[in-house]
């Protein structure tokens, strides 16, 4: 496999470098089978792992790195604040607490996981703290729409560098991608995939067959072309290498406009202005 794509990494609006390629572990409830993903992933040469604290597995994300003898400074470790844990002092609690569980010093990327109204505010003061104090590498938030961004940019002492979102080619995004490049803030997917709600797609498949690849490369192709940082989640081995092998090939103009074509405004998780969670 091509490593380039593991390697490659997109510069914050402070510097930082963030891998374009990460791993994603929602929904790995079991500590052997997220022990085997995240020994997997980085043996196959990924360095980003992305989790949260509702997640429940912090714990068993810091003991697979520790497992991987990788130093530290090699890896790009996300997680988020959990809604209930928003608010000035409860989000510092939060980030020890996570912090803690992975058995960890620092954090290269911590998120407000969802804009819950009237707290976004005060738990971003708390994340430009930990900032300062550079417990954390960067900052951003997680599910934020123009006008939650707007709202918080009045206030901000330091810009969100990442704003996490449900992106997929059937919900591309191009307002808020529009906004994000306005403000030097990444756009980074979750669902890159659409959570697997792709794959039986036409025009993905004639694309694959094209190309000789899978829709799952064709579809994360497309992200990294449209310069959109990608955590896909699988546990299996030969799909995790699968879907960081990406640089051998390249989409055409026609191809990205056809993918382009299949947006529908359509979610499969909630919609950050009605969530009640
Ligand atoms: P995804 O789009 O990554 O899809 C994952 C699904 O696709 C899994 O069921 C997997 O089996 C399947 N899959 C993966 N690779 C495949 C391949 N090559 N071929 C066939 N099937 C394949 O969905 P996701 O897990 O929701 O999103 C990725 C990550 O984003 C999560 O793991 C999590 O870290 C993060 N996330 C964040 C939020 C948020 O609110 N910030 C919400 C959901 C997920």
């Amino acid at each position: 496999m091509n490593k380039r794509s593991l390697t490659s990494t997109v510069t914050l609006a402070n510097g930082v470098k963030m891998p374009k390629i990460g791993l994603g572990v929602f929904k790995v409830e079991n500590e052997e089978e997220l022990l085997t993903a995240v020994n997997a992933a980085i043996e196959n040469g990924y360095r980003s792992i992305d989790t949260a604290s509702i997640y429940g597995n912090e714990e068993w994300v810091g003991k697979a790195i520790r497992q991987s003898g990788l130093n530290r400074e090699k890896l790009f470790i996300t997680s988020k604040v959990w809604n209930a844990d928003q608010g000035y002092e409860k989000t510092l609690q939060a980030f020890n607490t996570s912090l803690e569980k992975m058995g960890m010093e620092y954090l290269d990327l911590y998120l407000i996981h969802w804009p819950v109204e009237g707290k976004y505010a005060d738990t971003w003061r708390a994340l430009e703290e930990l900032y300062k104090e550079g417990r954390i590498k960067a900052i951003g938030v997680s599910n934020f729409q123009v006008h939650h961004l707007d709202k918080l940019l009045k206030t901000a002492e330091i810009k969100p560098m990442i704003n996490q979102i449900e992106l997929h080619p059937k919900l591309s995004q191009k307002e808020l991608r529009c906004y994000a490049g306005q403000h030097d803030i990444k756009i980074e997917a979750w669902a890159p995939l659409m959570q697997g709600g792709l794959f039986e797609n036409e025009i993905l498949n004639g694309l694959a067959k094209k190309h000789g690849k899978s829709v799952a490369q064709i579809v994360l192709r497309w992200h990294l072309q449209n310069e959109i940082i990608i955590i896909p989640k699988s546990t299996k081995a030969y799909r995790i290498k699968e879907n960081a092998d990406l640089f051998g090939f390249e989409l055409s103009d026609e191809d990205m406009n056809l993918i382009d074509s299949l947006n529908e405004d359509l979610r499969v998780g909630p919609d950050p202005d009605h969530f009640d969670f």
